[in-house]
């Protein structure tokens, strides 16, 4: 059970105490952000807007409990997108060939091995515009199983028209993903294929249909604040926050057009988390792709600026892995532990 986490010493201690208001207006589940409102939570000294994002994420979460998810690729490559930053796209020459999908015994056997290592949320992607209902009928049958262990589902298949939503959330899907990535001003930049509002339509069917909502973006891709601004104030004024919200840092790809972009200051991408933790107080806040490259000292800041879920890759589910065995090092030198699986909460 998620536990709240008294926050009077940490507030009453520092004498670089911010404001009274600072943690009751983050607190309040606001959906009228503006954006000079979130850029001058960026503008905040480091300090300062890392303390407050800390308030904020002990009022609503254990701050030494983070939720490990696992993502699994059902469906690789081949994408008519054009989503710049993707080497799935059919787009470019990036190596990746393009599967089918991937047969439901192989899936649920990814799923168990996830469950054996303590992933809560087995996330399933699949490189489609938009699925087929076809698509639908073989994806059904995999939540079935993966429900059966206990897991948490999310999926990601594209844009989704209003029957297929409702059949993922009859069949008992909990989160679906579908990103807006990056500011509606930028968007044209990266994705030409589908426009921002296919995007926010599929979110709201995905509302509609009752499932919850796994949505957030990318940083590092050449946009400017204004545009991490932007992004931030389409998400927080989303009329129900996502429960979820990656952020990512590009994880740049030969052969992507984002290939040999500048890079992001790592201290820009804690403030987007931290921003994200205040705008969005209840949401889990995953500090998404972009963290095998990042220092540990980075992660630690991400997870102090409220970041409390991450994905576990999937080597971890084999032995002698060194990238498991690091998080597992990092988790015990920070003193952070698992979030309970779902069936041990509330
Ligand atoms: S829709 Fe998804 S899989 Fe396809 S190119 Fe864009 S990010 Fe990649």
């Amino acid at each position: 059970m998620r536990r709240m986490t008294d926050t009077s010493d940490a507030i009453a201690s520092p004498a670089t105490t911010p404001p009274a208001t600072a943690g009751d207006e983050a607190d309040e589940l606001r959906h009228d952000w503006n954006r000079d409102e979130i850029a001058a939570l960026f503008e905040l000294p480091f300090n300062e807007l890392l303390f407050r994002a800390q308030v904020v994420h002990r009022r609503h979460f254990d701050p030494n409990k983070v939720q490990l998810s696992r993502l699994l690729s059902i469906k690789t490559g081949g994408c008519p997108e054009d989503c710049a930053y993707c080497p799935q796209s059919a787009e470019y020459e990036t190596g990746v060939e393009a599967g089918k999908l991937m047969p439901v015994e192989a899936t649920l056997d990814a799923a168990r091995r996830a469950e054996a290592v303590g992933a809560s949320r087995f996330c399933m992607g699949a490189a489609w515009r938009e699925p087929k209902d076809k698509d639908i009928d073989d994806v059904v049958e995999v939540l079935a199983g993966i429900k059966a262990l206990g897991m948490e589902t999310c999926m990601t298949l594209g844009m989704l028209t209003e029957a297929q939503a409702g059949r993922l959330a009859e069949a008992g899907l909990d989160y679906y993903n579908h990103n807006i990535d990056t500011s509606p001003e930028y968007y044209g930049e990266i994705i030409t294929t589908r426009t921002y509002r296919d995007r926010l339509d599929t979110l709201e069917r995905v509302r509609g249909a009752g499932m919850k909502v796994c949505c957030g973006g990318i940083v590092g891709m050449g946009e400017t604040r204004a545009d991490r601004v932007g992004m931030l104030a389409t998400l927080a004024n989303l009329p129900v926050h996502p429960e979820s919200v990656p952020i990512n840092l590009l994880m740049q790809v030969e052969g992507t057009p984002l290939f040999g972009a500048d890079e992001l200051d790592v201290l820009e991408f804690v403030r987007t988390i931290a921003a994200a933790r205040i705008l969005m107080p209840r949401s889990v806040v995953r500090l998404s792709a972009g963290r095998e490259h990042m220092s540990d000292e980075a992660q630690a800041l991400c997870f102090l600026a409220g970041a409390n879920s991450i994905f576990v890759g999937d080597t971890l589910l084999t032995t002698r892995n060194p990238e498991a065995e690091h998080d597992m090092r990092l988790f015990e030198r920070l003193g952070l532990e698992a979030m309970d699986p779902p069936a041990a909460e509330d």
